[in-house]
C-alpha cells in the first residue's frame, strides 16, 4: 500500500521544460511529452522497468512494478460510501465527527440552492450507509 512516508519523485517537482532524461539514483529515466487538448504538453516519466508512462516514481520504479496499491482499493462498499459522505461534509467545513453529527451549516457566500443540493446528496449517501449497515448486521 502507498504510504505518504514513501520516497516519491513527482514529475511536477522537475524544472519546467525538462526534456530527454533525468538521472534518478544512477538510473536514466526518460521523459515523454504528450499533447494536451487545449494546447501545450504534459511531461511523464517512462518507468525504466515496464516502460509505462507515470507521473510518480518510487524512486526508480512505478507503482505497478512495485505492486503498490492505493488505500481506497482495499475498501469495502460500506467504507467507500462512508468516505464519500465524509468528503461531502468536509466540503462544507466539517473537520470531525463523521456522519454522527448534524450536517454543517451553510458556509458564508454559498447559495442556498447549492447548499441544499449538496446536503441532499450527502443525505442520500448517509441513508445508503444506514441501509447497508442494517442489512449487513441483520443477516
Ligand atoms: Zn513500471
Amino acid at each position: 500500500m502507498i504510504c505518504e512516508a514513501q520516497r516519491q519523485l513527482h514529475i511536477r517537482s522537475l524544472p519546467e521544460g525538462v526534456e530527454g532524461f533525468v538521472r534518478v539514483d544512477g538510473v536514466h529515466v526518460y521523459i515523454e511529452r504528450t499533447a494536451c487538448n487545449l494546447g501545450g504538453s504534459r511531461a511523464w516519466f517512462l518507468c525504466p522497468t515496464c516502460n509505462r508512462r507515470c507521473a510518480i516514481l518510487y524512486p526508480v520504479k512505478c507503482r505497478l512494478c512495485l505492486r503498490l496499491h492505493y488505500a481506497s482499493e482495499h475498501e469495502g462498499s460500506l467504507d467507500r460510501l462512508l468516505r464519500k459522505a465524509i468528503k461531502h461534509r468536509a466540503k462544507h467545513g466539517q473537520t470531525s465527527g463523521g456522519i454522527c453529527v448534524l450536517f454543517p451549516s451553510k458556509p458564508k457566500r454559498m447559495r442556498w440552492h447549492t447548499y441544499f443540493r449538496a446536503r441532499k446528496h450527502a443525505e442520500a449517501y448517509e441513508t445508503n450507509i444506514v441501509t447497508k449497515f442494517v442489512s449487513v448486521f441483520s443477516s
